[in-house]
């Protein structure tokens, strides 16, 4: 007899599907097989019954300038829960005058307090921490196994900082995850376009071309096989930057990288919009024009890209509003935390883009293995018990009426998706069924990742 059972359901993992039973202990999945007993059942009849799903790169309340994002770590991973997302992975910033491990636990004292469910943490390197890189190992040893670098922004390294921090991080043992883009070019551009008073919303992508954000991508990757590491891009949305990656893995480079929804369902026409309407998808790298979102569904049926985060960085129209004047004074992010899953699942799997096992792969499996959490994404003996009864039949409209995300738009509004969660389970603990929510503030634990 089982603490509980998920019974009737159909298992989709990123490599099978198959009907069977879960047994869970606790907080562990004890069992996999046919009529398990439980002291609580769950019929999954008709349902998916697939690993929680893990969004390795989310911003919540990140502070950037005089804005703060606007989902804290409780309404951020409470809407995460809502869409099937059982773990994130969110950033560590250090302050010039804080060792990289008291920046750690400062940061995970405002995640503990908040967290509805596990969270891991990627230290971010900026230039004044390349005097710290000593301190890497200690980090990665208190579980940060990823590490942040920024080519763009006020924490951007150069390319010697570049070249310092990736064999740090070599060194350390860890994996560097990188926002590439050239900011010296894009800098120019701005200023550029500004000073010949083109200031709207539609100017930000202009000022970003899609060549030159491979450019970047293929510096770091350079860098990264002549110092000896692994490098994972982050945010991938144009065919130039896939091309970079996928000319790497060809000769068996271990570069990985990431696209988001926004990059797969949002082109750079919404720019053009009036008003604040324009400003509020600004994110970077930018949305592309509407020959790209095919080619990154593409991309993801064949691998070339390997999994989907959602860079979930959400600000208010109000914080949106004060850009207006000038684009590059835009607080940059889209909303994406709550309906990731559900949007691959009804865009991806069911519009026929890729496998249902693939969907559980590019969403649970891969960014649990690369981020290096060891006992989640996948659904066997001896994992977390981090699980997803998913209706491929329920329909939803999106809207920010429905959606838990702490924020009063979503570029999803009105958009429906066929298949939604009906139960998330972390470690073994019900956190939303049917719609309800049965967690707590400060439930969801810090884990140590390690590869
Ligand atoms: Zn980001």
């Amino acid at each position: 007899m089982f603490d509980l059972v998920i019974k009737n359901g159909t298992i989709v993992t990123a490599t099978h599907s198959y009907r069977a039973d879960i047994g869970i202990n606790g907080e562990t999945i004890a069992a996999i097989g046919q009529n398990l007993a439980g002291k609580q059942e769950i019929d999954a009849a008709g349902k998916l019954v697939t690993p929680g799903a893990i969004d390795i790169h989310v911003h919540l309340e990140m502070p950037i300038g005089s804005f703060t994002s606007a989902d804290d770590f409780f309404t951020g991973t409470r809407a995460a829960a809502f869409g099937g997302t059982t773990a994130i992975v969110d950033f560590i910033e250090t302050q010039p005058d804080e060792t990289m491990l008291q920046a750690l636990a400062a940061r995970k004292a405002k995640a503990d307090a908040r967290a509805a469910i596990d969270y891991g943490l990627h230290m971010t390197i900026g230039p004044t921490d390349i005097a710290k890189l000593n301190q890497l190992p200690a980090v990665y040893k208190a579980g940060c196994a990823t590490f942040k670098l920024y080519m763009a922004y006020g924490l951007r390294l150069n390319d010697g900082e570049l070249l310092q921090a990736l064999e740090a991080i070599r060194d350390a043992g860890g994996l560097p995850v990188v926002h590439a883009e050239n900011w010296d070019v894009i800098s120019t551009l701005i200023a550029r376009n500004l000073a010949a008073g083109r200031a709207e919303p539609r100017w930000h992508p202009r000022s970003r071309p899609a060549e030159i954000e491979a450019e970047a991508a293929g510096r770091v990757i350079d860098l990264a096989e002549w110092v000896g590491v692994p490098v994972h891009i982050f945010h991938v949305g144009c065919q130039a930057v896939v091309e970079r990656i996928v000319a790497a893995r060809r000769r068996g480079l271990p570069v990985t990288a990431e696209t988001c929804p926004q990059y797969l369902l949002l082109d750079d026409t919404v720019y053009n919009r009036p008003g604040v309407e324009g400003a509020l998808p600004v994110c970077a790298p930018p949305l592309r024009p509407a020959t790209e979102p095919p080619l990154m569904w593409q991309a993801l049926a064949q691998n070339h890209l390997q999994l989907v985060t959602t860079d979930h960085c959400p600000f208010t129209r109000a914080d949106k509003a004060t850009g207006l004047g000038d684009f590059s004074k835009i607080p940059g992010g889209v909303p994406a935390i709550e309906a990731r899953f559900p949007l691959l699942y009804s865009y991806g799997a069911r519009a026929g883009h890729f496998s249902a096992n693939r969907w559980v792969d590019m969403a649970c499996t891969m960014p649990a293995k690369l981020a290096g959490f060891r006992r989640k994404g996948h659904i066997a003996v001896g994992y977390d018990a981090d699980l997803v009864v998913f209706n491929p039949e329920k329909s939803m409209t999106l809207s920010t009426e429905t959606l838990y995300e702490n924020v009063d738009w979503t570029p999803y509004e009105g958009v429906s998706v066929t298949g939604w969660p009906e139960v998330t389970l972390s470690r073994g603990y019900v956190l939303v069924q049917n719609g309800e929510f049965f967690g707590k503030p400060g439930q969801g634990r810090f884990v140590k990742r390690s590869f």
